[in-house]
């Protein structure tokens, strides 16, 4: 029996994530860790899931924004280092130490109430990645003192263990590489003024998917890999670029609920009644709408591939349905529908996607709900 029983799913290619994880492999040195990102349930695609394959394909500990998202994947069995990426205040510091997860940190004060909140609860050690900002603007020590001040705190922090040291990159997926290559500078100037004291450095790391592409020389102890290990370019730039040779991961696909021929009226389709069909259309009515993150947006101009050619959507996108018109071939309640990905020689690809709605593909996979049952191939 099926574990659910809506006719819409997504289907994740774990054979797409172990190929991408390979690809990156290949690429930066052997050196270099990966460092698998799966933050926001690994970009809709599914944490747990895809972080087991990662790991299983050469991953070596993966990344996540908070607290939470980490403990979910403790909770489901993963044993591999995870960092937390963002802010955890430090209230949450014994429960990291619980389920021995990673921290980013910043600040002198952090370090200080972190660690007494931990002798206070006879917590273990919590491992610490101090985050640098060379120029993302977001987190991060800013300046030299500010540096020195926060590693001194957590020298002097018995349960906190400085286990890396990291940047963001604002630019690395642009053809120029003027910000990049000045971010990368900066936080080159901070580890050597931290190695000119006669310290030993933790692991560091700067390189996102795009760093990694561009410059697999700047993976330092770990790359972490985001939205390449789920088979897509950072930006239009990259994937013209092809370096690294990506295999999507991600379909979602549907049945046809309802199928009408438009031979009398009323012609008028959905809210608002924005598209008018002529007589003798064809109008598939499908089982996702905005609420499962099929943007409404899209009405009137996405697509989704029927008999292996492209259907437009007609009318605005409802909270759980969507109207499209077949114009080629016949179709049948129950025929299976792709929204995004491939069908026959046709594909959507969340990048056209993306143009469409006027944003990255990054967030047209984030915004797939979890009302959308995930299928892992
Ligand atoms: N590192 C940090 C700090 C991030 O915030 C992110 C994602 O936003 C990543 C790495 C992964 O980036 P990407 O998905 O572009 O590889």
């Amino acid at each position: 029996m099926k574990p659910y029983c809506r006719d819409t799913w997504v289907e994740v290619d774990l054979d797409a994530i172990r190929a991408n994880v390979q690809a990156f492999r290949r690429h930066i040195p052997a050196s270099t860790g990966i460092m698998a990102v799966v933050k926001a349930d690994g970009y809709g695609h599914g944490a747990f899931h895809v972080g087991r394959e990662a790991l299983d394909s050469g991953a070596n500990s993966l990344a996540v924004a908070m607290l939470d998202e980490a403990i979910v994947l403790r909770k489901a069995g993963i044993t591999a280092p995870i960092l937390v990426l963002g802010y955890t205040p430090t209230d949450s510091v014994v429960t990291a130490s619980r389920w021995e997860v990673e921290l980013t940190a910043y600040h002198a004060d952090w370090m200080t109430e972190a660690n007494r909140l931990l002798q206070e609860a006879s917590a273990k050690p919590v491992g610490i990645h101090i985050k640098v900002d060379t120029g993302m603007g977001r987190l991060g020590v800013r300046s030299k003192d500010e540096l020195f001040a926060v590693v001194e705190a957590l020298e002097n922090s018995p349960l906190l263990r400085w286990a890396g040291i990291f940047t963001h990159f604002a630019t690395a997926d642009e053809p120029d590489v003027t910000l990049v290559c000045e971010q990368h500078e900066r936080f080159q100037s901070y580890l050597r003024a931290l190695r000119e004291t006669g310290r030993r450095l933790p692991r560091v790391h700067c390189a996102n998917t795009a760093a990694s592409i561009a410059f697999p020389e700047w993976g330092y102890d770990t790359i972490r890999l985001g939205i390449g290990l789920y088979g897509l370019y950072p930006s239009a730039y990259m994937k013209q670029q092809a370096r690294v040779q990506l295999v999507p991961a991600l379909s979602l696909k549907t049945r046809i609920a309802h199928l009408k021929h438009m031979t009398e009226p009323p012609y008028t389709i959905s809210y608002g009644a924005t598209y008018t069909a002529q007589p003798g259309e064809q109008i598939a009515s499908l089982p996702i709408g905005y609420a499962d993150g099929f943007s409404r947006l899209l009405s009137n101009r996405g697509s989704v591939l029927v008999n292996g050619c492209r259907a437009p959507v007609v009318g605005r996108v409802c909270m759980d349905q969507i109207m499209v018109r077949i114009d080629h071939g016949t179709a049948r309640v129950g025929d299976e529908v792709v929204l995004y990905g491939r069908q026959g020689d046709e594909e959507i690809s969340l990048d056209e996607v993306a143009d469409c709605l006027g944003t990255i593909n990054y967030e047209v996979a984030c915004m797939l709900d979890h009302r959308i049952p995930r299928v892992y191939l």
